[in-house]
C-alpha cells in the first residue's frame, strides 16, 4: 500500500504538472477524518479512500478526480460537510464528492419503482459530471476485490448491483478491464459453483494449451521481424466469467470456444495493423467468418482493432487482435483515455477557469450518456424507461447517418422507425416512408452499419400502434404508446360524447357539460373527458350517466323503445333519430365539420370502430355499430342475421353511415352464392361476366355438384351495394343460372 508520497510521484509520472500541495493536503484531510474508523476486516478504514485513489491513477486522471477519490466518503462517514470541503478544496471538488455521495445511496437493485427512480438520479449525477462515475467505478473495484469479511447476502446485493449496472457501465464508458474485472468478481460470488468449475477446467487447458502458444508466439515474433514490422505481441486468456456468458449465450462446451487463448499485437502506426494482418493471414490458415474490423467500423465506446481468428498447431484456433498503441490504450481506458490532464494544463496555462469534464464531450461514451438523460426528459415512465436502458447497456449498435452527415447511433436491430425518432419525435411521429443509400425501403428494414437514412414525414399523420412492436429503442417505443393512447383516448372521447348526447335525446333529457361536471362526483370518473372515453370505450353506459345528472331517471325496460319503433321514427323505428355518425374507410381525408360526425382515422385494427369479421358490409347500405365492451363499436350490415342478438339491448345500438368518397377505389368484399345448370362452360361464362362488370373473384368454392347442377359460392372483390346487386341482376338474367343470392353473415 503506498503512501502519500508515493501517490504523488505516481501522479506526476503521467502528470508532471500535478497540483502535488493539493492532492497531498487531501490524503491529510481524509485519513485524519477517518482516523477511528475500521473496516470489517479490522484494517484502518483509510486503506480504502487510499486505494481508490490508486486505482484512478491507474486510469490517469487529473488531481480533481485523484482528490475526490480520498475524499469521497468523508461527507457520508466522518463529520466533513460540503461547505468545509468546498472551503478547503475549492467548488469542483466539492461537487464531485458531493456526486459520489449521492450515487452511494442509491440502491439500484431494490423495488421496482424505486430502483426506475434511482437509476435516472444515477444518470442524472454522471451526465452532469461524468468523473462522479468514475469514481464511483474505482470505489466499488476496491470493494469488490475487499468482500470477504462482508455478510453473504450483503455480497450478493453487491455484486448484483455490480453485475447488472456498474460493470455494464463501465464497458459503456469503454474502460474495458474494469469491466471485466468487476464483472468477474461479482461472478465469484454470484455464482460460486460455476467460476469453480471453470477455473478448474481452464487449468487443465492450460497446461495442454501452453507448448501452442508459445509455439504460435514463436512463429509470429519470427514473422514481423521477417517483415521489418515493429510491434509488441502480448497473450492473454479469457476470464471465467465471460467464458460462461458465452457457454451459456451460444450452448457449446468450453471446448468449443475459439477465443479463450489469444494474441494482442500491438503496433504504432494503422498502416502497421493492416500489414500484421497480411502476415498473420498469408502464415496461417484462418477461420472464416471470425474476421472483423472495428478499425474502419469502431465500435460505439470507441474501440477499435482488428479481430481474426486462425487454425494454429494441432488444428486449435487463436484468436488474434490487432491494434496501435493509441487504440489499445482507448480499448482500455475509454472515456478515461481522451487525454483528461493534458487539456486541463493548458485551461490552465491560459489562465481560464479549472479543468472541466466537457472536455470529453468527443466520446462516444458521453453521447451515449447525453442522449440517455434526453430520453429521460422525454419519457413518462421511469420503470420503462429502465427496462429500455438496461437492455440498450447490453445491445451491440449500429452507426447510420442522416443525408447531411450527422451521426445516429442506434441498438443493433434498429429500423427507420427508430432512427425516425432519434432524429427527433414530431420525425417519428409523421414519418410514412424512407429511402436507405437513396433507395426506397420498408420502415421495418433491419439497419447496418453506415446506412444512410432519409425519413419521409407527412403533417397529421400519427403513428400506428403496430409500430411498438417494431421500434426497439425505449425511445420509440415510449413515444408510440403516447401517441396511440392519446389518439385512441381522443377517439372514444369524441365517440363517448356523440353516444351521451344520443343517449340523453333519447331519454329525452338535458345534457350539457356543465351539468355532468356538477355531478361528476357521482362517476368514478376524474373528468368529463374521461367520461366521454369510458362511454366511448363501452365501459359505461349512458343510463348511468343519466342516472347521475336525474336522480330521478329511470332506465328503460325497453317497452318505450318498442312504442317508438311502431310509431316509425322513420326507418328503422329509433334509429330513424340519427346521430349522424360517420365511418370514414381507412386513408379517406377527415371531413370535420358541424354534423359530420366522427372522423376516424387509421385502419379498422387500431380504431374503436371495426367490421364484424363476417358482416360483409358494402358501402351504400345501411349500417349499424353495436357498442361492445372494450372493443368500441361493430359494425353490422342492417340486414345481418348477428344483428337479432341486440334485439332487446336498444341502447347499445349506434347508427353509422358510410363516408365514402368517390374518388377512393377501394374494393370490398361480398359473397355470392350460384346455382348453374351443368352445361359445358358455364362456370367460365359467370367469370367472364363477372370480369366484364369490373369486379375481381376472390375466391370460388364448389359446394355442392349434382348429375344436372353446381352450386357455387364465389367471393367478390366489388365497389359498393350498387355494383353488387348490378352484377347479381347480370348473373340471374343468364339462361345457364338457376338461382343467386348474396351470402350474408
Ligand atoms: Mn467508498
Amino acid at each position: 500500500m503506498m503512501g502519500r508520497d508515493e501517490l504523488v510521484d505516481r501522479i506526476s509520472k503521467y502528470n508532471p504538472e500535478t497540483n502535488k500541495a493539493l492532492i497531498a493536503r487531501a490524503y491529510d484531510y481524509a485519513q485524519d477524518a477517518h482516523d477511528h474508523q475500521t473496516r470489517k476486516s479490522g484494517e484502518k478504514y483509510f486503506i480504502h479512500p487510499k486505494a481508490v485513489a490508486e486505482i484512478l491513477t491507474e486510469l490517469k486522471l487529473d488531481d480533481a478526480t485523484i482528490a475526490t477519490g480520498l475524499l469521497h466518503d468523508t461527507i457520508e462517514d466522518t463529520r466533513a460537510t460540503r461547505e468545509e470541503i468546498n472551503k478547503l478544496f475549492g467548488d469542483e471538488i466539492g461537487a464531485l464528492v458531493d456526486g459520489v455521495t449521492k450515487l452511494d445511496q442509491l440502491d439500484l437493485v431494490t423495488k421496482k419503482a424505486e430502483q426506475a427512480e434511482n437509476f435516472r438520479k444515477l444518470l442524472i449525477a454522471i451526465s452532469s459530471d461524468v468523473r462522479v462515475l468514475l469514481v464511483k467505478l474505482a470505489d466499488r473495484l476496491h470493494n469488490m476485490r475487499t468482500m470477504e469479511h462482508m455478510r453473504d447476502d450483503r455480497r450478493r446485493h453487491i455484486s448484483r448491483e455490480t453485475m447488472e449496472i456498474y460493470a455494464p457501465l463501465a464497458g459503456r464508458m469503454g474502460i474495458q478491464w474494469l469491466r471485466d474485472e468487476l464483472e468477474d468478481l461479482s461472478f465469484r460470488w454470484l455464482y460460486p459453483d460455476a467460476n469453480e468449475t471453470i477455473l478448474a477446467r481452464l487449468e487443465k487447458l492450460r497446461t495442454s494449451y501452453t507448448g501452442l502458444i508459445i509455439e504460435v508466439e514463436k512463429e509470429l515474433h519470427l514473422k514481423l521481424e521477417e517483415y521489418g514490422i515493429d510491434a509488441l505481441v502480448t497473450s492473454r486468456e479469457k476470464k471465467p466469467f465471460s467464458i460462461w456468458r458465452k457457454m451459456e449465450n451460444r450452448q457449446i462446451a468450453l471446448e468449443q470456444l475459439c477465443d479463450i487463448y489469444g494474441f494482442r499485437v500491438i503496433t504504432k502506426t494503422v498502416e502497421d495493423c493492416y500489414r500484421v494482418l497480411g502476415v498473420i493471414h498469408t502464415t496461417w490458415q484462418i477461420v472464416p467468418g471470425r474476421f472483423k474490423d472495428y478499425i474502419s467500423v469502431p465500435k460505439s465506446n470507441d474501440y477499435q482493432s482488428i479481430h481474426t481468428t486462425i487454425i494454429g498447431p494441432e488444428r486449435q484456433r487463436v484468436e488474434l487482435q490487432i491494434r496501435t498503441e493509441k487504440m489499445h490504450e482507448v480499448g482500455e481506458f475509454g472515456i478515461a483515455a481522451h487525454t483528461l490532464y493534458k487539456e486541463s494544463i493548458e485551461d490552465e496555462s491560459n489562465g481560464k477557469n479549472p479543468p472541466k469534464h466537457d472536455l470529453l464531450q468527443d466520446s462516444s461514451a458521453y453521447q451515449w450518456l447525453r442522449q440517455l438523460v434526453d430520453m429521460l426528459r422525454e419519457g413518462d415512465n421511469p420503470e420503462e424507461f429502465l427496462e429500455h436502458t438496461r437492455l440498450e447497456l447490453f445491445q451491440d449498435q449500429v452507426f447510420t447517418f442522416t443525408p447531411n452527415g450527422g451521426l445516429i447511433v442506434l441498438p443493433h436491430g434498429a429500423t427507420p422507425i427508430d432512427f425516425a425518432y432519434a432524429v427527433h419525435t414530431d420525425i417519428g411521429d409523421t414519418c410514412i416512408s424512407c429511402k436507405i443509400n437513396g433507395r426506397p425501403m420498408p420502415l421495418v428494414t433491419n439497419l447496418k452499419n453506415g446506412d444512410e437514412v432519409e425519413i419521409n414525414c407527412a403533417t397529421g399523420h400519427m403513428p400506428p400502434a403496430a409500430w411498438e412492436n417494431i421500434a426497439v429503442t425505449g425511445k420509440a417505443k415510449a413515444a408510440i404508446r403516447r401517441s396511440t393512447r392519446a389518439s385512441m383516448q381522443e377517439q372514444y372521447g369524441r365517440l363517448g360524447h356523440e353516444i351521451i348526447i344520443q343517449g340523453f335525446a333519447l331519454a329525452e333529457r338535458k345534457f350539457t357539460k356543465t351539468l355532468l361536471e356538477d355531478k361528476l362526483f357521482r362517476l368514478p370518473h376524474g373528468s368529463v373527458i374521461d367520461v366521454f372515453a369510458a362511454v366511448g370505450r363501452g365501459e359505461l353506459a349512458v343510463d348511468l350517466v343519466i342516472s347521475a345528472l336525474y336522480s330521478d331517471y329511470v332506465a328503460d325496460d325497453g317497452s318505450d323503445v318498442s312504442v317508438m319503433k311502431a310509431a316509425g321514427h322513420g326507418e328503422g323505428g329509433w334509429l330513424g333519430k340519427t346521430m349522424g355518425l360517420k365511418f370514414l374507410w381507412a386513408g379517406q381525408q377527415e371531413s370535420i365539420g358541424p354534423g359530420s360526425g366522427i372522423p376516424i382515422r387509421g385502419t379498422p385494427d387500431d380504431l374503436p370502430i371495426r367490421f364484424a369479421p363476417k358482416g360483409g358490409a358494402l358501402p351504400g347500405e345501411r349500417i349499424v355499430g353495436i357498442m361492445t365492451q372494450g372493443e368500441g363499436i361493430i359494425i353490422y350490415p342492417i340486414h345481418a342475421k348477428a344483428l337479432q342478438r341486440y334485439d332487446d339491448q336498444p341502447e347499445r345500438w349506434v347508427d353509422v353511415t358510410w363516408d365514402i368518397q368517390s374518388e377512393s377505389r377501394e374494393r370490398f368484399p361480398a359473397l355470392i352464392s350460384v346455382t348453374t345448370y351443368n352445361m359445358p362452360g358455364s362456370l367460365a361464362r359467370i367469370a367472364q361476366l363477372i370480369g366484364e362488370a369490373d369486379a375481381n373473384i376472390d375466391k370460388l368454392r364448389m359446394v355442392r355438384r349434382a348429375a344436372d347442377f353446381t352450386e357455387m359460392m364465389i367471393g367478390l372483390e366489388v365497389w359498393d351495394i350498387k355494383h353488387l346487386n348490378r352484377i347479381i341482376a347480370g348473373i340471374k338474367a343468364m339462361k345457364i343460372v338457376n338461382r343467386v343470392f348474396r351470402i350474408q353473415g
